[in-house]
């Protein structure tokens, strides 16, 4: 590793989803400096990837754009974009934490983003934005709004034919670039490391990553954005326009079976979202979603899951045994009714969408903050009934889905809170 560089800013914010970029906005427009630390090539997390956000049917991105450019122009703010925290140490009433800046092999203080990079290398990969429903190039911007707008070249896929070099205006391609240390200290520290969704790896049985006409909710939501990678909804084995999709609730959670017992709050009203999206985009096709119950928890959410069923979107009762396909990659659900018959039935589908649950995105353990975790390694607050960021850690607070699976009113509230909270810690410091 080269010398690295070393600053110093009053909060430390870890995490750059929809959270993460509300508590540093808010500490930076209160007038305390920031360091944002986000370990992909870009900020923005999961909401950047949303097609549109229910139950206003709002465009994600055009939600989140907005709020990604003010923190990278924000003059009290530093975003530090495919960068690892690699721990973070208390010393006194201070915090220090060593991060380590992945290389990009592009010099990104000459970079103008011009492109001429990724339009000249020959080699393509599956689009992880697209969850693996496109292709990129090897070295490419990760996404249209990605912020920053740096390629990134993934050296493991490099044929090394040095196209990229041999075109960029600013010689700015470096092979030779390495990880490099970065050490931030500050005197809060707040928590945004949000979420991924539950591997399906302990439930084979339904299919993913097996059958390619089963889908991750990620992946249906980039079908279903403007930009996504068909530019309309295709089914992926064979492009085929779907005429009857399905969705299985409680795909990952609400199951001991897998160590996720609880309920991830928001895939019931994903799904519907989906579902009434997919109205739109496939006027004729059936929909169904298999389900428990359905847990249509906020603020005009009974309304948008009574409007989906008027929508004629078929709601059934019943509990998914296992996903299968026929020779045709038509994905075969096997059902068990919960109301009236209750033989098992066998339900054919041109795509299938599980919703999946909510883990956390980081163990946030590793950082030893003192912050406690619950027994399905959320951060614990210290009093739920006081703060909705305070954690045992103190000048540790957490803001979004790392305190447990919630949408993004909630996290956006919580990200307040957990700004108004840190300032007062460090006023009293
Ligand atoms: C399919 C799907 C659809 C959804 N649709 C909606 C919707 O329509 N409306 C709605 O309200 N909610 C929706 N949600 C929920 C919504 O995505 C979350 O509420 C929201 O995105 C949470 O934001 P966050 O900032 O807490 O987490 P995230 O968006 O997960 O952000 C966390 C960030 O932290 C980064 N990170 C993690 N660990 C580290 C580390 N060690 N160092 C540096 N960075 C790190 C991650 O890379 C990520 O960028 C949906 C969820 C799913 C799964």
């Amino acid at each position: 590793m080269i010398a690295g560089e070393k600053i110093e800013v009053d909060a430390l914010v870890v995490g750059s989803g929809i959270a993460g970029l509300q508590a540093a906005l808010d500490m930076a427009d209160q007038g305390f400096s920031v360091a944002i630390v986000e370990k992909s090539p870009s900020i923005g997390g999961k909401m950047i990837s949303l097609s549109k956000v229910f139950p206003t049917l709002d465009c994600a991105s055009c939600i989140t754009t907005p709020r990604m450019a003010s923190v990278s122009h924000h003059p009290r703010i530093q975003a530090f974009t495919y960068s690892v925290v690699d721990g973070i140490k208390r010393e006194g009433k201070t915090f220090t934490a060593a991060v380590t800046r992945k290389p990009r092999y592009v010099d990104e203080k000459e970079c103008i983003s011009c492109k001429r990079c990724e339009e000249v290398c020959p080699v393509c990969l599956p689009d992880e934005f697209e969850m693996g429903l496109g292709v990129k190039k090897t070295i490419s911007i990760p996404f249209t709004n990605a912020i920053p707008q740096f390629p990134v070249m993934y050296p493991e896929h490099c044929i090394r034919c040095g196209a990229c070099a041999r075109v960029c205006p600013k010689d700015c391609i470096d092979f030779l670039q390495e990880p490099s240390p970065l050490e931030i200290k500050a005197r809060a520290v707040i928590l945004a490391t949000g979420y991924e969704t539950t591997p399906m790896t302990a439930k084979k049985q339904y299919g993913l990553g097996n059958l390619p006409n089963v889908l991750a909710p990620m992946a249906a939501e980039r079908l279903l954005a403007p930009h996504g990678p068909y530019g309309r909804v295709l089914r992926p084995s064979d492009g085929k326009v779907p005429d009857s999709v399905a969705y299985v609730q409680c795909a990952g959670s609400r199951d001991k079976s897998i160590g996720v017992p609880y309920c991830s709050r928001v895939c019931c009203m994903y799904a519907i979202k989906q579902a009434t999206l997919l109205t739109g985009s496939l006027p004729t096709a059936d929909i169904t979603i298999y389900y428990m119950d359905i847990r249509a928890f906020g603020k005009g959410y009974e309304q948008f899951y009574n409007n989906a069923k008027a929508m004629g979107i078929s709601f059934v009762k019943a509990k998914v045994a296992r996903v299968t396909e026929d020779a045709g990659h038509n994905p075969i659900v096997r059902i068990e009714r919960q109301e009236g018959t209750s033989a098992p039935e066998e339900v054919k589908h041109d795509l299938v969408v599980l919703s999946q649950g909510l883990i956390p995105g980081c163990d946030v353990s590793s950082f030893h903050l003192g912050a406690e975790l619950n027994d399905f390694g959320f951060v614990k607050l210290s009093d739920e009934n006081i703060s909705s960021a305070v954690t045992a850690g103190a000048g540790v607070f957490a803001a979004g889905v790392v305190k447990g699976p919630r949408d993004i009113p909630d996290s956006v509230v919580d990200a307040g809170s957990a700004a108004i909270e840190a300032a007062n810690y460090i006023r009293k410091l």
